[in-house]
């Protein structure tokens, strides 16, 4: 099993700004000092040197991940801003001819979660089809009312290709039982879902957008039951601990210091923070998450998880 990560911004999409990418020419142009800057092959291969939020940045799309099975079955899990980017690559597939096939999930309907829909050119192909499933209600009157005559000119009747609407069931069987999905409710305005995939034998939970109000007990319990053992766990990390706990305590989110301690409990392999706070630079970014590791290296746990900020163009081979 394979996962993509198209979009990894929390709440907006994030252009980033030119002031930005100008911060990062100077400081990148300053560590160059003992590269031959006329030698193009020297140049590319000190920026392809530098890390992620140095030489590009972590990405301004909203959530969207694409899992895949060693078969090739795929699952498109939510239609942020980042869907774009994963319906044009598609078209370079079988879903260019209008002879694809995949299933989506929704964690919920939040507008950084099907931002990306209208967008999704494998939609506007005849004869693709897609198997559509979400825990909330409706999600096709959803889905439709975001193409709204006064919200986007095109309706959603228009996007020629097949798409069938499902209430997920508590265990969903894809693709002639080639993989499995179980869902659990998250602490998140309006509920959203973490999905747990299952596939090849391995397993990859995405749980966005989440908040945990207690840090034990049952409640706790059952979040790390659900993550346990997994070999990918994707978390909302939108906030520093402060944020999640004290200063936005019910908006929704969590932090990543919350994910280390779930991953860790629940023994998963690897942790992927994403659903990065809009109002965030790069920089700043990367600070939270070197305090996060600092924390899981004071942790007395000996079995630690890896932990990765979630960015643009993630693959990860499971
Ligand atoms: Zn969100
Ligand atoms: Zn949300």
């Amino acid at each position: 099993m394979k996962a993509r990560f198209w979009g990894v911004r929390g709440s907006i999409p994030t252009p980033l700004p030119s002031e930005q990418i100008e911060h990062k020419i100077v400081r990148a142009l300053l560590g160059a000092g003992d590269v031959d800057l006329t030698d193009e092959a020297a140049v590319r291969a000190y920026v392809a040197s530098l890390p992620v939020h140095e030489r590009g940045c972590w990405g301004g799309n909203t959530t969207c991940v694409q899992v895949t099975s060693d078969a090739g079955d795929t699952i498109i899990i939510d239609a942020g801003s980042g869907l774009r980017g994963l319906g044009d690559a598609m078209l370079d597939s079988q879903f260019g001819r209008g002879e694809g096939y995949a299933a989506m999930l929704f964690t919920h309907t939040h507008w950084d979660h099907i931002q990306g829909l209208p967008f999704f050119r494998p939609f506007y192909v005849k004869g693709n089809r897609f198997d559509i499933f979400a825990r909330h209600e409706d999600i096709h009157g959803r889905l439709k009312y975001q193409h709204d005559f006064r919200f986007f000119p095109v309706g959603m009747e228009v996007m020629a290709a097949e798409k069938n609407f499902h209430l997920m069931p508590d265990e969903l069987h894809l693709f002639d039982d080639r993989m499995q999905v179980t869902a659990i409710a998250l602490d998140h305005p309006g509920v959203a879902y973490a999905y747990r995939i299952e596939a090849d034998g391995h397993a990859f939970v995405m749980a966005s957008d989440a908040e945990y109000r207690e840090l034990s007990g049952e409640y706790w319990d059952k979040y790390v039951n659900f993550y346990r053992g997994a070999d990918v766990l994707v978390f909302d990390a939108q906030y520093t601990l402060r944020e999640a706990l004290v200063e936005k305590q019910n908006w929704g989110h969590s932090s990543a210091m919350i994910g280390i301690d779930l991953a860790t409990e629940a023994g998963v392999g690897t942790i992927v923070m994403v659903h990065h706070e809009p109002s965030y630079d790069d920089d700043k970014i990367k600070r939270i998450f070197d305090d996060s590791l600092r924390y899981l290296d004071r942790m007395p746990s000996t079995v630690r998880p890896t932990v990765l900020v979630g960015y643009e163009g993630l693959m990860l081979e499971l």
